[in-house]
């Protein structure tokens, strides 16, 4: 089999990838197996973030890595909170805030569209100048009441128009077949069957 790193020391992430991709010969293993420490992501685009913490694993580690950047995107906001999702309300993380910060920054607002976004990029080296690249979006727009318990981040207040449910309220494998995330990982696993 062979070795891949995942730029991400998310034990979920780790364990998802590693099912999908064993069929494909990879064995997935997390970075801290290396002792990589989280990469910078410096940049305002989830592409660019993507690509540097794959590039960050690649070249401490000597093998192909896998990284992964997502984040919420709401047009009256201009797309932010966009790579700053996670801590769209400052250090340290907290959902709660994040989510409170949304509401408020929304206030008297018309427009509710809003899209999660993941980016997906398997750079088989360093200086691979063609790494595959996949992309997933999930549109819907923002409630101002929270519903539901599932998922996780900004999931009570992402209604999902043609269910008329929140992602909150969907049970975990309909989030997983709808997702940003379902879609760019399906996305990347077509590429890899095509012989990418
Ligand atoms: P990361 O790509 O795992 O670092 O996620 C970035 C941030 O985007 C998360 O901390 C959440 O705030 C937000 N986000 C990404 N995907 C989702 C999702 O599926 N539901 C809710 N929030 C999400």
């Amino acid at each position: 089999m062979k070795k891949l790193v995942l730029a991400s020391g998310n034990a979920g992430k780790l364990r998802e990838f590693g099912q999908l991709l064993a069929p494909f010969d990879f064995e997935v293993l997390p970075q801290s197996a290396f002792n990589v420490p989280e990469a910078d992501e410096p940049h305002v685009t989830f592409i660019e973030n993507a690509i540097a913490k794959a590039r960050h694993a690649a070249r401490l580690t000597g093998l192909p890595a896998l990284a992964d950047d997502s984040g919420l995107c709401v047009s009256a906001l201009g797309g932010a909170p966009g790579v700053f999702s996670a801590r769209y309300a400052g250090e340290p993380k907290s959902d709660a805030r994040n989510n409170a910060r949304l509401i408020a920054d929304l206030q008297g607002k018309a427009d509710r569209r809003a899209h999660y976004v993941a980016v997906l990029v398997l750079m088989r080296h360093t200086e691979d100048p063609q790494p595959i690249v996949a992309e997933g979006e999930w549109h819907g727009e923002i409630v101002d009441a929270p519903r539901g318990e599932g998922g996780f981040g900004y999931d009570p207040y992402f209604l999902v128009p043609e269910l008329n449910q929140t992602v909150a309220e969907l049970p975990h494998e309909e989030k997983n077949r709808r997702s940003h995330r379902g879609q760019a990982l399906a996305q990347l696993l077509a590429r890899l069957r095509s012989g990418a």
